[in-house]
């Protein structure tokens, strides 16, 4: 079967195939009938609510079988997801290589959080390949993708990556949130956890927050453990909504990234706009890679505003009418992000050529999005 059709027949109601959509099991205690069943449930059952029961079950599995993974772990957020497979990886204390792409809250637990599991971070150029062989010590404990990267969208070469890493034995875990499992397999490529922030396309309608990790064999087992361990529980009712999204992602994904791409091509041409950042453009240094490793692009990139200061660049973005300010992506609807504010780079300084705006395309019809985008940059 086509991968269109496995993701609308995975993941179907567990114990009644009359059902096209599983129910909604809201439970915490779950009895047994014997001590015997309640201590050890049969496979597949379940002894208590914390990891929870149906949709869950079926939504880990229609993940699973998008990612061609042993085992899924839902989190109650993104970045819970992207923390729980990182404390599922490190197994000792020493240093973690971390992009200097990733996600700034990710960034926080890392700068936070690491040390006191006694790691160290070390941030790495995310346009490094196969050299950052030359980092790995052997205290390395982890090394950590993202790509694209969080608001400058640097395309990693995760072959290269993942391959010093396994010559060296140091896992790897990435956040897969802008191909969402669907436009690139981060497990294919040798990465050994992948996590994602459900919340963004695969909910797709900016109605609840969730996240996944991943994983196939040994970093199976560790997940699982991790998971039971961290006690992390997602609500059935946002695990129907999940379900519900996944259905229709490659739609979404799809026309968001041509709408996308459309959008960026415009801008690349308008005489306001110094640089776009966007994989997907030919005239972008990461296309290249974004070739080989994606199959389409995402609808979520930035551009600069030539010479504009931080405010000049907020004030396009507050005149612009259907491109709403919000933290989110991944949604229907379509998002500008003033990106100033929040961009932190430590390793490869961020060379500002002018205000940074990220949008994420949502299923609005194309050229009225040009139109808004036009008018607020005042060409
Ligand atoms: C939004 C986002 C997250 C976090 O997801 P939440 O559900 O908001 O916690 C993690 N990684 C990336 C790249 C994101 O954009």
């Amino acid at each position: 079967m086509k991968r269109d059709t496995r993701l609308l027949h995975s993941g179907r109601c567990a114990d009644d195939p009359r059902l096209v959509n599983p129910p909604v099991r809201r439970a915490s205690t779950v009895l047994g009938e014997s001590a015997q069943a309640l201590y050890a449930p049969a496979s597949g059952g379940h002894h208590y609510g914390r990891g929870g029961l149906s949709p869950n079950d079926e939504l880990r599995a229609a993940i699973a079988d998008l990612y061609g993974a042993d085992h899924v772990a839902l989190a109650p957020s993104g970045l819970a997801s992207v923390v729980l497979a990182l404390r599922a990886a490190i197994q000792g204390p020493g240093e973690a290589l971390i992009t200097d792409s990733v996600y700034k809250p990710v960034r926080r637990f890392c700068d936070e959080e690491l040390p006191r599991l006694g790691v160290t971070p070390r941030y790495y150029d995310p346009r490094m390949g196969a050299d950052i062989a030359g980092l790995i010590t052997p205290a390395t404990r982890l090394i950590a993708l993202e790509s694209p990267g969080s608001l400058t969208f640097e395309v990693q070469d995760i072959p290269a990556i993942t391959a010093a890493a396994k010559a060296a034995g140091v896992p790897t875990v990435i956040d897969d949130t802008w191909s969402a499992g669907w436009l690139m397999n981060p497990l294919a490529l040798g990465v050994d956890y992948a996590a994602q922030a459900l919340t963004k396309y695969a909910g797709g309608h900016s109605d609840f927050l969730m996240g996944s990790v991943a994983a196939s064999g040994e970093a199976a087992n560790r997940l699982k453990s991790q998971e039971t361990v961290n006690g992390l529980h997602v609500s059935p009712d946002d695990a129907f909504l999940c379900l519900r999204g996944l259905r229709t992602l490659p739609l979404r994904i799809e026309r968001s990234g041509q709408a996308g791409l459309d959008l960026a091509v415009r801008l690349d041409a308008h005489p306001r706009v110094g640089r776009v950042l966007h994989p997907a453009l030919p005239s972008s240094p990461d296309h290249a890679l974004y070739a080989r490793q994606f199959t389409a692009p995402a609808g979520c990139f930035a551009f600069t505003v030539a010479g504009a200061s931080q405010a000049e660049g907020e004030a396009i973005a507050e005149a612009c009418q259907l491109f709403a300010m919000g933290f989110s992506w991944g949604g229907f609807e379509s998002l500008i992000l003033p990106c100033d504010r929040q961009i932190i780079r430590t390793a490869v300084p961020w060379q500002a050529d002018g205000a940074l705006l990220r949008l994420s395309v949502g299923l609005e019809d194309v050229e009225d999005l040009w139109a808004d985008l036009e008018a607020a940059l005042g060409g």
